[in-house]
């Protein structure tokens, strides 16, 4: 039986002193602890590693290398992460993708380095509105899958988390509606057992877009989400408190 997961993906918001703060609230108000991760940027990585030590709060960050070590400019590789108490990593987030021109290739080469430090890659996979309007959510899915499992295989899946994430609800306000989640949850679970049943049944596939304390529950109660990757929402400890409750009532 698969659990429920709720992370933050807090970008590049705050100071130091509001992320203390925020953390402060989420040790006191998560239950249980284990269902929530909070993927950090990387300068507070650190403090928040003692802050969240004596908890079972998952520690994440937002990218990780997809090197080794060496010179590799502006990187932090996914050992320097596991030292300083990381547990998660997202990789290939849409902003990543986007911005950055992050191709599905180093996002795949990003997931490989992650697996090998038992660095559990937080996988985001989604299409942007024009590619869902041309009828190619499936399409462009299924290819940001397949970059992973091409060089990792198959079997890596079951080190990692996929989060569906359709660009055009991501910060817009604008959710998919519980059935268009699950339409592409399904999809993916099924792709994955063509290849193997096990890993599709356990895998955990979160949604991430505009996910609200308004709108989890809803969201959460479909059979293919696994709970959730949340942007601006997580950070108001309030909003993810409240988040993480409807992830924990599924259960
Ligand atoms: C995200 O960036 O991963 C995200 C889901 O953002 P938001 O919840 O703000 O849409």
């Amino acid at each position: 039986m698969r659990s429920m997961l709720v992370v933050g993906n807090w970008k590049m918001n705050g100071t130091r002193s509001s992320w203390n703060e925020l953390l402060s609230a989420l040790v006191s108000g998560i239950k249980p602890q284990s269902i929530a991760g909070v993927c950090v940027p990387f300068v507070a990585i650190p403090e928040a590693s003692e802050l969240l030590e004596d908890t079972e709060i998952n520690l994440g960050s937002q990218n990780v290398a997809d090197q080794e070590a060496g010179a590799f400019t502006g990187e932090t590789s996914a050992s320097m992460l596991v030292e300083y108490g990381c547990k998660l990593a997202i990789v290939g987030h849409s902003e990543r993708r986007q911005l950055y021109g992050e191709s599905s290739e180093l996002v795949a080469d990003r997931y490989a380095q992650a697996i090998s430090h038992s660095l559990k890659p937080i996988l985001c996979v989604g299409e942007t509105l024009e590619q869902r309007e041309a009828d190619k959510t499936f399409d462009i899915v299924a290819e940001q899958l397949a970059a992973v499992t091409g060089k990792s295989g198959v079997e890596s899946l079951a080190k990692g988390i996929i989060a569906y994430e359709p660009v055009w609800a991501i910060g817009t306000g604008v959710t998919a509606s519980p059935e268009q989640a699950q339409e592409v949850h399904a999809f993916i679970r099924n792709r994955i057992a063509e290849s193997d049943e096990t890993i599709a049944a356990n895998i955990q596939i979160l949604y991430g877009g505009s996910v609200k304390a308004n709108n989890a529950s809803e969201l959460f109660g479909m059979p293919d989400i696994d709970g959730g990757l949340i942007g601006g929402a997580s950070l108001d400890a309030e909003s993810f408190i409240s988040i993480c409750q409807s992830a924990s009532s599924v259960e």
